[in-house]
């Protein structure tokens, strides 16, 4: 992070402007509307800044400028069209420390003039840093569109609330939840379309209060429990459902599939708590994992657990669902794109495909239950078996397949980090797999595709992937 967003006060405070054109201009309009005293540098005024600095009382100051009119002032913005001059103020200002801002010149700017999304007293400053002013103002008009006119209206309101409620809710996590709930209510979406007056709104909002103090006394009615699938790795693949109560819950329990670009998603303040297995770290039981979940649940909060891909394919989904459910536990599952779903998109390999693949099977070769597949099935011709968890497993698995009947040319696909931006596939057949895999040091996670759909490997694949070793035969 190169810049940090702070939304400065400026009410009240005197900031230098220097320039007189229209550019200035814009900026001294802006300026204006937070309030700020100007003072305004310039040889010449052009007759737009001159008529504002007259409208609201502007201090004009018609020469070049000096290091000494920084004086006083907590902010500068250089607007001229002369670099050398906004240079000077850049320097001038860095030596009284005041903040400066050289308009379209990140290199003299401490600090940069955000696209605004303007629904006051909400506000979305967007920046790039000074990469693309054009990006930025290309978000700005798609938040535009999702933010409604009377956003601030609704702002206000509950600003207006916030002392009673804090009094009448003492706990902010009650208070939190009482916000959310109006947020997401029918009272607040009429309030949007501007559809009610504020005495409906206020007799609305002592109604909601009272529901939101009569939940407190029976606190572990609103406790349950979301098992969410947080896809292959790759944020994007969230579904919606799950962005959302990664917004809405209180604690997360997650583990090592889930990766950092997801936990980013969270809001801030929500608890996370990690339950995975670790190298030097001992691993939360999975008795252990249901004990918590009912013991966070029971507290009324909203837990989250939260596993990498989907929750109910290889990952003791299952056992969860049913002791959270002997526990009496409300528990609502979301489902997450499986690694199979990610790899297969990712690496352009179809799962089916008419004449090579009539169906599709997700196995885990792990330990012991690996003897106990039918392997004979698995090598059998014209379906893709995927495995999971069987990167270490690899030579066993070919020679098992290849023991089975399965042809040693049948194509084959390992996809390590499938959807992570390091993504690395390793193409060949059953042959010479395991060869390419330990020359490519392949880790974890990983899944083996295994069947001919895998000579179409690539399809999808974007020029920035990396393919290790393209099948050569
Ligand atoms: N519930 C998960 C699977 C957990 S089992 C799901 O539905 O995807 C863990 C195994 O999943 C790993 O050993 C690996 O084989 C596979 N896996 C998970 N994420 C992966 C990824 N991004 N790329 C490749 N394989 C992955």
């Amino acid at each position: 992070m190169d810049y940090l967003p702070l939304f400065l006060k400026l009410r009240g405070e005197r900031v230098l402007l220097v320039g007189g054109g229209a550019v200035a201009a814009r900026k001294a309009e802006l300026l204006t509307a937070a309030g700020a005293r100007l003072r305004v540098v310039a040889p010449e005024l052009g007759a737009e800044l001159a008529a504002l600095c007259d409208r609201v009382g502007a201090e004009y100051l018609a020469t070049a400028f000096e290091p000494t009119q920084l004086q006083g002032v907590v902010l500068a913005i250089a607007a001229t069209d002369r670099p050398e001059i906004n240079l000077e103020v850049s320097r001038a200002g860095r030596a009284a420390s005041v903040w400066v801002n050289a308009v379209d010149d990140p290199q003299a700017s401490s600090c940069l003039m955000p696209a605004i999304v303007d629904r006051a007293p909400v506000m979305v400053a967007i920046g790039t840093g000074g990469a693309s002013p054009t990006l930025a103002r290309l978000l700005r008009a798609q938040i535009e569109a999702l933010l409604p006119e009377r956003l601030g209206q609704l702002a206000s309101l509950a600003g207006a609330w916030r002392a009673r409620l804090r009094a009448a809710l003492p706990r902010a996590d009650a208070r939190r939840r009482f916000w959310e709930d109006f947020f997401d209510s029918a009272l607040a979406q009429q309030l949007l379309a501007g559809s009610v007056d504020a005495a409906t709104a206020t007799a609305g909002l002592e109604r909601q209060l009272e529901d939101a103090r009569a939940d407190l006394t029976a606190t572990s009615a609103r406790g349950a429990v979301w098992l969410i699938g947080a896809g292959p790795g790759d944020p994007d693949l969230l579904t919606l459902r799950a962005q959302q109560l990664l917004q809405h819950c209180d604690v997360v329990f997650y583990d090592r599939l889930v990766p950092p670009a997801v936990l980013a998603r969270l809001r801030r303040d929500v608890e996370r708590v990690f339950v995975g297995k670790e190298p030097g770290r001992h691993r939360t039981t999975q008795a252990r994992i249901h004990e918590l979940l009912i013991e966070h649940a029971r507290r009324g909060r909203r837990v989250v657990r939260l596993k990498g891909g989907d929750p109910l394919v290889f990952a003791r989904g299952g056992e969860e669902l049913l002791a959270l459910s002997q526990a009496g536990i409300a528990v609502t599952v979301v489902p997450g794109v499986t690694a199979a779903l990610g790899a297969a998109a990712a690496t352009g390999i179809p799962l089916t495909h008419r004449g090579v693949a009539q169906s599709v099977c997700f196995v885990t070769a792990m330990g012991e239950a690996a003897a106990a597949l039918d392997w004979r099935a698995l090598a059998a011709p014209l379906q893709t078996v995927v495995f999971y968890m069987g990167a270490a497993q690899l030579p066993q698995i070919v020679a098992r397949l290849v023991q089975h009947g399965a042809p040693p040319e049948r194509y084959v696909a390992l996809v390590e980090r499938a959807t992570l931006p390091d993504q690395r596939l390793i193409a060949g057949r059953l042959a010479d797999i395991a060869a390419r895999a330990a020359a490519a040091r392949v880790g974890a996670p990983a899944l083996l595709i295994v069947g001919d759909v895998a000579q179409f490997v690539g399809q999808a694949v974007s020029g920035e992937q990396r393919v290790v070793d393209e099948n050569s035969n």
